[in-house]
C-alpha cells in the first residue's frame, strides 16, 4: 500500500476498494472528511483504473434546450424565465428541426435534449420533438427530458407513465439525461426547490425508465447548501437503484454556479470540491460503470485533473449549451473541437478513446468530420 494513503484516516478502505466491496454511509462520509484529497483520488483511481485502464472518453454531441419558461422556480436556478419575460422562449418543432439541421456538417452521436417544466406544452409537442430529432438525424442518440420534465409529460397525457415512457420510446427517445435530481435531501428539497419531484419521485421515474428499456444517467446538483452526509445519501439511493435495475450509464456531478441565481450570495465551488465529488463518487457508486467530468460547469483544467481522480469520460463537444449560463456574461455557444478534446485528454496523460451514447467505442470517426 502507498506510503500517501498509510498516512491518510483511509488505510482500511485501501482494503475494501481492492476487494470490490461497497463502501458504507460512515466510509462515504469519511471521504468527505479526509483533508489529504490525493488520497480520495488515489483509491478512485485504483477503481477508475480497474475499469477503463487508460482509456478516457469523449463524445460529439449537440445540446439543445426548447424552452425556459418554467413554473417550478428553483432557487439554483438561472435558466427558467416566466411568460412575458424578454427571455422566455419555446422551440417550435420547425425551429427544433432547423438547429438539428444547422449542425448536420458535423459528425454528432448523442444530441441531449432538455427544458423548463411549461405547462402550456401539449403531450403531442413532445412526442412531435422526438420525432422531428429523429427524422432529420435519425443516426444521432437522442437523450431527452429529465425525470422532472418526464413527470410533467406524463402528467399533460394524462396517461401512466410506462405507457408514455414507452410511445416516447417508440417515437425515437433513445435514453434519459438524469438532470433533476439535485440532492436526495428532504430538508434541501423543501428549502430549494419545493414545487420539484423529490428524491422518492426522481427515483421512481428512473426506475420506471429503466424497466422499459431505456438507460439513463444520474447526476447531483453540489455546492450550495447541501451537507456531506446527504450527498453520501445521495450516492447510497443511487447505488441501490443500480443494484436493482443496472439501468444508469453513468454518474455526472454537477457544480452549483450561483451566478445570477437567488443564492449568488455563495461562492462557487473551487477546484478541490469538484475534484473531490468525482472521486467520492467514483468510490461510493461502484456498480456505476462511468464517471463523467463535465468540462463546461469545472473548466477544461479541472477536467483534466479529474481523469486522475475517477473521472473516466469528460464529456463533449457541447454545441450551445444554455442551462447554467443563462444569463452570464459568457456567450452561450460554448464549445470544445473534437481536436481540442483529444489535446485535452492526450495533455492529462490519459488515452481518447471516442464513444457514442452507449459508450461503444467509435473507431471510424465517419466520413464527413470536419474537424470542429
Ligand atoms: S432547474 Fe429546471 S425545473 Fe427548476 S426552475 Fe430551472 S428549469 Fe425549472
Amino acid at each position: 500500500m502507498e506510503r500517501l494513503i498509510r498516512r491518510s484516516s483511509l488505510a482500511d478502505l485501501y482494503e475494501k476498494v481492492s476487494a470490490g466491496e461497497h463502501l458504507s454511509f460512515e466510509e462515504g462520509v469519511r471521504l468527505y472528511q479526509e483533508p489529504n484529497l490525493t488520497a480520495v483520488g488515489y483509491l478512485a483511481n485504483l477503481l477508475r483504473e480497474r475499469k477503463h485502464g487508460n482509456v478516457a472518453y469523449y463524445v460529439r454531441n449537440q445540446h439543445l434546450n426548447y424552452t425556459n419558461i418554467c413554473n417550478k422556480f428553483c432557487r439554483f436556478c438561472s435558466f427558467y424565465a416566466l411568460p412575458g419575460d424578454p427571455r422566455a422562449y419555446t422551440l417550435s418543432p420547425e425551429e427544433v428541426r432547423k438547429k438539428v439541421l444547422d449542425y448536420l456538417d458535423i459528425p454528432i452521436w448523442e444530441i441531449h435534449m432538455v427544458g423548463g417544466v411549461n405547462p402550456k406544452l401539449p403531450y403531442n409537442y413532445y412526442l412531435d420533438l422526438v420525432r422531428i430529432i429523429k427524422e432529420v438525424r435519425p443516426s444521432a442518440h437522442l437523450k431527452a427530458f429529465t425525470m422532472v420534465e418526464l413527470y410533467q409529460i406524463a402528467k399533460v397525457a394524462k396517461r401512466p407513465l410506462p405507457e408514455v415512457l414507452l410511445e416516447l420510446k417508440a417515437a425515437g427517445l433513445d435514453s434519459i439525461p438524469g438532470g433533476g435530481a439535485e440532492v436526495f435531501s428532504e430538508r434541501v428539497h423543501q428549502e430549494l426547490f419545493p414545487l420539484k419531484i423529490g428524491a422518492d419521485g426522481w427515483l421512481q421515474m428512473a426506475k420506471a425508465a429503466h424497466q422499459v428499456g431505456l438507460h439513463s444517467n444520474a447526476t447531483m446538483l453540489y455546492g450550495h447548501i447541501e451537507a456531506p452526509f446527504e450527498k453520501v445519501e445521495h450516492l447510497i439511493r443511487l447505488r441501490e437503484l443500480q443494484d436493482e435495475t443496472k439501468g444508469f450509464l453513468a454518474y455526472i456531478p454537477l457544480a452549483f454556479d450561483p451566478q445570477n441565481t437567488e443564492l449568488d450570495h455563495l461562492p462557487p465551488t473551487a477546484g478541490e470540491a469538484d475534484l473531490r465529488e468525482i472521486a467520492v463518487a467514483r468510490l461510493m457508486l461502484d456498480n456505476f460503470d462511468h464517471i463523467k467530468a463535465f468540462w463546461i460547469m469545472i473548466t477544461p483544467s479541472v477536467a483534466q485533473l479529474s481523469l486522475w481522480y475517477g473521472a473516466n469520460d469528460i464529456d463533449g463537444t457541447v454545441v450551445e449549451y444554455e442551462i447554467t449560463h443563462a444569463l452570464g456574461t459568457s456567450s452561450n455557444k460554448q464549445a470544445l473541437t473534437r481536436q481540442q478534446l483529444l489535446e485535452m485528454i492526450t495533455e492529462a496523460g490519459r488515452e481518447p478513446v471516442e464513444r457514442d451514447a452507449l459508450y461503444h467505442h467509435i473507431s471510424d470517426p465517419t466520413p464527413n468530420s470536419h474537424q470542429r
